[in-house]
């Protein structure tokens, strides 16, 4: 991969959530060509293990592990595997996150004869829907920091990264437990800035725009591959007139978690968005 520019992270450890996933295995990527070993955590230890193996034979420093963001145990047993394969965690993002389509209303706009024609609406959210994106969203970002933070105590050039989302300014329609999580995330970044400033650990995060990914693929594109209308609306909402490519969300990365680039800079999101959150529309 052709990076933007380089940072130094040599004999820096990187704990990377989701990192098997389309983002954060892009993340990765670039954050191993920068020199660091790279922990790929991921539920889908097979799928880490894979990745994991693919930067190895290309040259750089990665190992995959199986590592629930839900679940305390699983994090603190991979803390313990990551510290021993590579030492103490560094730099943590935490890319675990998306949607789920249990949490997602058919329409945008409550109608009058909605109950007549057999859509799921607002009021046939499944809690249990909603709970999983909410839950997978905060509380995945919450616990692998209330785990890896801890290695980064009182050491110098430790940060942290959290995925937040174009929905987190606004809510966007149809996802409203992905739209408030992100909100979430967001809010908590700027919170953990503030309550690690003493101790020295950045937090920040960044919020990539619209990336057609298979997270989103349902909303974006009918079945036989044409454009939803919703495509149409995010296009002519992105004064850049595309989606975001993964290579885009690469600078901001490194810029942020970069203690030479970044050091004075904590309890920031960078819309990466090609100017979707600064556009009205008119
Ligand atoms: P993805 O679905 O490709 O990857 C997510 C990865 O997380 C998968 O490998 C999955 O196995 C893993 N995962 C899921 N649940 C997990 C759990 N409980 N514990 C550990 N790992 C788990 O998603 P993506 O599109 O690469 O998104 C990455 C991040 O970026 C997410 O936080 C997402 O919300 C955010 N984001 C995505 C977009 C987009 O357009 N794709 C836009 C804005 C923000």
């Amino acid at each position: 991969m052709q990076l933007p520019f380089t940072i130094d992270l040599k004999d820096k450890v990187v704990v990377i959530t989701g990192a098997a996933g389309v983002i954060c295995s892009h993340l990765s990527r670039a954050i191993a060509q920068c020199g660091a070993k790279v922990a790929i955590l991921d539920r889908d230890e097979a799928k880490a293990r894979q990745f994991a193996d693919e930067l190895n034979a290309e040259g750089y420093t990665a190992k995959g592990f199986e590592a629930n963001v839900l679940i305390k145990d699983s994090l603190k047993k991979c803390r313990e595997a990551v510290l021993k394969e590579f030492g103490k965690c560094d730099i943590l993002i935490n890319g675990a996150g998306g949607n789920n389509p249990k949490a997602t209303t058919d329409n945008e706009y409550a109608e009058l004869d909605d109950a007549t024609k057999g859509i799921k609406t607002f009021f046939d959210l499944d809690q249990s829907g909603v709970e999983f994106v909410f839950n997978l969203n905060f509380i995945g970002t919450l616990l692998p920091t209330q785990v890896f933070s801890q290695d980064m105590v009182g050491r110098e050039g430790c940060n942290i990264l959290n995925i937040s989302s174009m929905n987190a300014y606004t809510p966007l329609t149809k996802i409203p437990a992905y739209s408030g999580a992100k909100a979430a995330v967001s809010n908590f970044t700027q919170w953990l800035a503030v309550h690690f400033s003493h101790i020295g650990i950045r937090v920040n995060a960044i919020a990539p725009g619209f990336f057609s990914t298979k997270q989103n693929a349902q909303l974006l594109w009918n079945a036989d591959g044409t454009p939803t209308q919703r495509t149409g609306k995010i296009l002519a909402a992105t004064p850049m007139g595309r989606f975001g490519e993964v290579d885009d969300l690469v600078g901001a990365t490194l810029f942020l978690i970069s203690s030479a680039a970044a050091g004075f800079v904590t309890g920031v999101c960078i819309p990466i968005d090609g100017g979707f959150s600064s556009y009205s529309g008119v």
